[in-house]
């Protein structure tokens, strides 16, 4: 069964796209806990970074370089931003599409709940 990102991108459901290139589709997160959360996505599935192969590795570069332009492009490069990847169940996934959450707008407290 698809995920609810690949339909995203097969434009089965509607989003709030926020960026999108030939590696990666970008989406406003529709419960947002910043007032920057965007999500990165590549094009290409796979699950998480757990199931990341080798030869995938560039995918990760994608969705960090494609983020920070974004971060860029919405002023809070200096201030500054979390990225942040989820990867099963105690890291907090829910979407098995690997993703990266672009946070910023306000100061992130550290270590997270
Ligand atoms: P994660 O928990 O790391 O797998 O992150 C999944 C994120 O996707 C959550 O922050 C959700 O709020 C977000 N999300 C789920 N469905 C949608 C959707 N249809 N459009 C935008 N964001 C979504």
């Amino acid at each position: 069964m698809k995920t609810i990102f690949q339909r995203i991108i097969d434009r089965e459901i509607p989003a709030k796209i926020a960026h999108e290139d030939e590696h990666c589709i970008a989406i406003h997160d529709i419960n947002p806990q910043a007032p920057v959360h965007v999500l990165f996505v590549p094009r290409e599935p796979v699950a998480n970074t757990d199931a990341l192969a080798d030869e995938q590795v560039e995918l990760i570069g994608r969705v960090v370089l494609a983020a920070r332009a974004y971060a860029r492009r919405a002023g809070i490069a200096e201030s500054g931003y979390r990225m942040v990847m989820n990867t099963n169940g105690d890291g907090g996934q829910t979407v098995f599409h690997l993703h990266l959450h672009l946070l910023g707008g306000r100061a992130l407290h550290w270590p997270p709940g």
